[in-house]
């Protein structure tokens, strides 16, 4: 099995992502002649990284566009794996980094109200033990376009059921 520690990308990786990126819809056979390699090439170099998982074809919501508010919400946790693992199902967490820092754990939080975003944290972080200091900013201004996939999972989280009572 290839696994992505085993696959280094090269000047002709890069390329090809670049011309997928800018078109999705480019053919090999568009690819091979810009970077002037056979087009079987290209297929088995596209079909390498898709396999290991470095490139993907994702189709999402682009923040920078949607009507959504993001917050940034860093926390300083005892226990990032157990937070991690809490809002894994959570549709409105939609992305997380571990920092090394004071605040060990930083999470992108989209919704379209601004009281909802203050239920969502309230909901999950507020009365964690494990959280020991939080802090919340909103995004004012997104600088590229920032496409993510949105949590699709219809089960109700925690913090949307106190939505309506708001
Ligand atoms: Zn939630």
């Amino acid at each position: 099995m290839i696994t992505s520690s085993d696959i280094s990308i090269d000047n002709i990786d890069r390329k090809i992502i670049s011309l997928l990126q800018k078109d999705p819809s480019i053919t090999h056979t568009e690819i091979a002649k810009e970077v002037k390699r056979s087009q079987p090439t290209i297929g088995l170099r596209i079909k390498k990284l898709e396999k290991a998982g470095i490139m993907n074809f994702q189709a999402g919501l682009n923040l920078k566009v949607a009507d959504v508010l993001i917050a940034r919400v860093d926390l300083q946790t005892n226990n990032p794996e157990k937070i991690l693992n809490e809002i894994k199902n959570c549709p409105y967490i939609i992305n997380g980094f571990q920092l090394s820092g004071t605040y060990n754990l930083s999470l992108l939080i989209a919704n379209s109200a601004l009281k909802h975003l203050d239920i969502i944290i309230n909901e999950h972080f507020r009365n964690d033990p494990d959280v020991l200091k939080i802090h919340m900013e909103i995004v004012t201004n997104i600088i590229n376009d920032f496409v993510l996939p949105m949590n699709l999972n219809t089960k109700k989280c925690k913090c949307d059921e106190k939505f309506e009572s708001h």
